[in-house]
């Protein structure tokens, strides 16, 4: 396995991210700042609020409050970048990230082993004009050979939902770096716990915060990371008014004034102080839950009424050395297909401790199955397209405790 080079960010220096920004009266936490309105006592600053000359300060509430502002500082510090803006939701990050670095006449270069939300997303922008092709980002030659002359960005996730392939992380940055794209990584399943998309030469990493980073289940939010590799003076679709000062900042600004100010999908102070606290435990939780994965996942595939068991850290998976070689685990999230793939219902409706619910990333284990729920929309065609068997059951793995949780499965399966 492969530990994170930089394991004060996750472990230390987050704890302490709040108190660094000075909190009033000595309190630990950054308040729940409420406000929507920002005065100034000299109106020379207010102008300079508008003109970005003002540093520091805050205009309106949808652009960003103080609380905002100290989580994205903790995702910048977990993701080792040198920004970060938060969203609504991690589909508010990543409708952001295409709507305002995309033109029409612009090509991207998609996984099409994707969360469905943003599959979904992909075919809205590709009514808007910019021309997208979905492809097996599990090999670089075919995200090399979808590329064109108008090809701005590629888009991959790390560890895919639900069939858990893994991208050639690694080969496609350096393919990006080469032909100067915008290498969008989501790293919502390993998450900076697992792995930096940086590590692969990520321009932007993208992270739906609802799941492992606040971990509950009780808080949405999503968040946009530049690592500071992407050159933005050669990217032709930065509005003239983005392109002053230092161009490392022009990527997000956009991204903050457009996607934010214009678009919306703000991020509240209480869910965005719930997602910090939240993110206290990440390195905890992250090393419970994904040591039951693997657990679990050993156990399911000795099974006898059990088919395939996808999960990247076993030996079987098609991409295990790489996923090896990439995360420091293989993340909480795993599937499995039934040899009786008519039995589905009966098993699910067995398990007791796992909830039957959609959703990833919680405290408590989850259960779904597949192609009826999350997949339905997509049809069975897309279904097949993306590797997802009409028996396949997704497993999102909790803290209960590894025993009781296979003795569940183990009573269900009889
Ligand atoms: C859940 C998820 C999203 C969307 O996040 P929300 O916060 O639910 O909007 C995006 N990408 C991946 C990989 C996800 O699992």
């Amino acid at each position: 396995m492969k530990p994170l080079s930089d394991n004060r960010a996750l472990r230390t220096d987050n704890l302490h991210s709040d108190r660094r920004f000075g909190v009033e009266h000595g309190g630990i936490h950054k308040p729940i700042h409420t406000s929507v309105q920002y005065a100034f006592d000299r109106v020379e600053d207010l102008i300079g609020a508008f003109q970005g000359t003002y540093k520091g300060g805050y205009q309106y509430a949808r652009q960003g409050t103080p609380t905002t502002a100290a989580l994205e500082a903790r995702i910048t510090a977990l993701e080792d970048g040198v920004g970060t803006v938060c969203f609504a939701t991690g589909m508010g990050a990543i409708a952001a990230t295409f709507l305002t670095l995309l033109r029409a006449g612009d090509h991207l270069v998609a996984s099409r082993y994707i969360f469905g939300n943003t599959n979904s997303l992909l075919d809205t922008i590709g009514g808007l004009g910019v021309a997208v092709d979905k492809v097996d980002a599990c090999s670089v030659e075919a995200v090399a050979a979808a590329i064109r002359p108008e090809t701005r960005m590629v888009f991959v996730e790390t560890i895919a939902n639900p069939r858990t392939q893994v991208a050639d992380l690694a080969g496609i940055g350096q393919l990006c770096r080469e032909r100067g794209l915008i290498y969008v990584v989501d790293n919502t399943i390993t998450s900076p716990a697992l792995f930096r998309p940086r590590t692969v030469d990520a321009s932007l990493v993208i992270n739906s915060l609802t799941k492992t980073i606040a971990g509950h289940g009780e808080a949405l939010g999503g968040a946009v990371t530049d690592t500071g590799l992407f050159d933005w003076a050669r990217y032709p679709n930065i509005f003239p008014a983005y392109r002053k000062g230092d161009a490392q900042a022009w990527g997000l600004l956009q991204i903050r004034k457009k996607g934010l100010r214009d678009m919306g999908a703000t991020l509240a102070s209480d869910q965005a102080h719930r997602i910090g606290i939240g993110s206290e435990t990440l390195a905890l939780r992250m090393k419970q839950s994904c040591s039951t994965a693997l657990a679990l996942a050993r156990w399911l595939e000795q099974h006898p009424k059990v088919g395939a068991v996808h999960y990247p850290f076993l030996p079987s998976h098609a991409q295990h050395e790489r996923a090896t070689t990439l995360f420091t685990a293989g993340s909480w999230l795993l599937s499995f297909e039934l040899r009786d793939p008519s039995s589905m219902v009966h098993v699910l409706n067995r398990l007791s401790l796992p909830l039957k619910a959609t959703g990833l990333g919680d405290t408590r284990t989850l259960v779904i199955p597949v192609a009826p729920t999350i997949f339905w929309e997509a049809g069975p065609e897309a279904r097949a397209m993306m590797g997802i068997a009409e028996g396949l059951i997704r497993v999102s793995i909790g803290l209960e405790d590894e025993a009781d949780l296979i003795a569940d499965f183990n009573r269900a399966l009889e």
